[in-house]
């Protein structure tokens, strides 16, 4: 074949890629067939126009850089986009030179390879990895966050376990004393035949009241696992908080002549009806003030009364007793916690009433809090919302 003879004109006609020749003013001198279906014209509306026609403004720009360096004799391959007659962009891959004829005139040869399904799948390509990552980031913070919770359900798990465990202990140490106070001086009694009357009363009452101790102790456990089990709900009804008080004092009356102590009620609220568990609540009130009449001599047990953060209610139990050491505050309301002397000594008494109390108070959605100062007194002070909604199940609350 003779290569000579090979008709260029047909070869470019043909060929697979577009093909522009444009002035270096951005005239378009030529386009090929191909060129001419890339950008959806016909020669018609392509001859006489400038390459700028077939771009948005800004790609317009960059191809007069462009021409500004071809005139430079700079070749460049570059991807740029066109616009279809759609108005459709077209990515295209192109590939120039400078031709310069000998009159010296110059023109920009041009090459055009149509990639805009390979722009389209690239650009897929890389909205699929970015969703790729942020699933994987995405599944990967759940995973840790499932790691998380799952490590704090075992923590808690570890620690009521341990909680539970000292509450056996405890428990046991409670039951055991009076249990041992009860066999021993009824195997006296057993062993020794010619026993003094007197004496045998007297043993017999400690008996009697080592049962009656346990006893107490076994109800309370009783009423904490009532409520720990999630077993107890709550009965509002309404009344008045200084006729349960009265009722208080009236029935600790005995307790608070014996140590020399008065009862006062300081209310502060405008008006005294709540909607609350009355049984609970006094409950509550016969406990704090059974303990502030219990260790205060010759002082005042005040009761006040006063409203805070709409609808709800402060009660405050202070006395002027011997009061609770700052670091025995903290675990006063655990079962079983006796402070003070009362941790060595204390025959009356089970350890539970305050845990019981904070319980109480829990079921009603109010909590408890104990300030006090050694020598000085103590304040109990139980925070509840003033109208409770019927029959609230109550939330397990170890
Ligand atoms: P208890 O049945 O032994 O009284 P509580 O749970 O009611 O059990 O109280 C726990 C301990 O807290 C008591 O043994 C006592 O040492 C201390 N305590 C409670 N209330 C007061 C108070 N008002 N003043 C001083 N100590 C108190």
């Amino acid at each position: 074949m003779n290569l000579q003879n090979l008709p260029f004109d047909l070869i470019v006609e043909r060929l697979n890629d577009g093909v522009l020749i444009v002035g270096l003013d951005g005239q378009i001198v030529y386009a090929n067939p191909l060129m001419l279906e890339i950008l959806g014209h016909e020669w018609e509306d392509v001859g006489g126009h400038t390459l700028f026609d077939f771009m948005s403004p800004e790609w317009a720009e960059r191809a007069r850089e462009n021409l500004k360096r071809r005139a430079k004799g700079i070749e460049e391959r570059f991807d740029h986009q066109f616009l279809h007659s759609s108005g459709a962009p077209i990515w295209a891959m192109v590939s120039t030179r400078l031709l310069e004829f000998e009159d010296g005139e110059q023109i920009s040869l041009v090459a055009i390879r149509d990639i805009t399904a390979r722009r389209k799948a690239e650009h897929e390509l890389r909205a699929l990895k970015e969703e790729l990552e942020e699933r994987v980031l995405e599944r990967t913070l759940e995973l840790e966050h499932e790691v998380q919770v799952r490590r704090e359900a075992e923590r808690l798990a570890l620690e009521e376990s341990a909680t539970k465990t000292r509450l056996l202990a405890n428990m046991s140490h409670e039951l055991r004393t009076p249990l041992h106070t009860i066999i021993g001086y009824t195997e006296l009694m057993l062993e020794e035949e010619h026993m003094d009357p007197d004496e045998r009363t007297r043993d017999l009452e400690y008996v009697l009241s080592s049962g009656r101790h346990l006893l107490d102790i076994i109800e309370d456990i009783l009423d904490i696992s009532k409520v720990e089990a999630g077993e107890e709900t709550t009965r509002p009804t309404e009344f008045r908080l200084t006729h349960l008080l009265d009722e208080v004092g009236a029935m600790l009356s005995h307790a608070l002549r014996e140590n020399g102590n008065a009862f006062l009620i300081d209310n502060r609220l405008e008006d005294d009806v709540v909607h609350l568990d009355r049984l609970r609540l006094k409950q509550i009130m016969l406990n704090l003030v059974s303990n502030a009449t219990r260790y205060t001599r010759g002082g005042a047990v005040t009761v006040r009364l006063v409203e805070f953060a709409g609808g709800h209610l402060r009660i405050a139990v202070e006395d002027e007793g011997r009061g609770i050491a700052s670091e025995d505050i903290g675990s006063l309301f655990e079962p079983f916690v006796r402070v003070g002397a009362d941790a060595h000594e204390s025959k009356t008494g089970t350890g539970l009433g305050l845990a019981i109390t904070k319980r109480y108070c829990e079921m009603m959605g109010g909590k408890i809090r104990a300030v006090s100062e050694l020598g000085r007194g103590s304040t109990f002070t139980v925070e509840l919302p003033r109208v409770l909604n019927d029959a609230q199940a109550v939330e397990k609350t170890t």
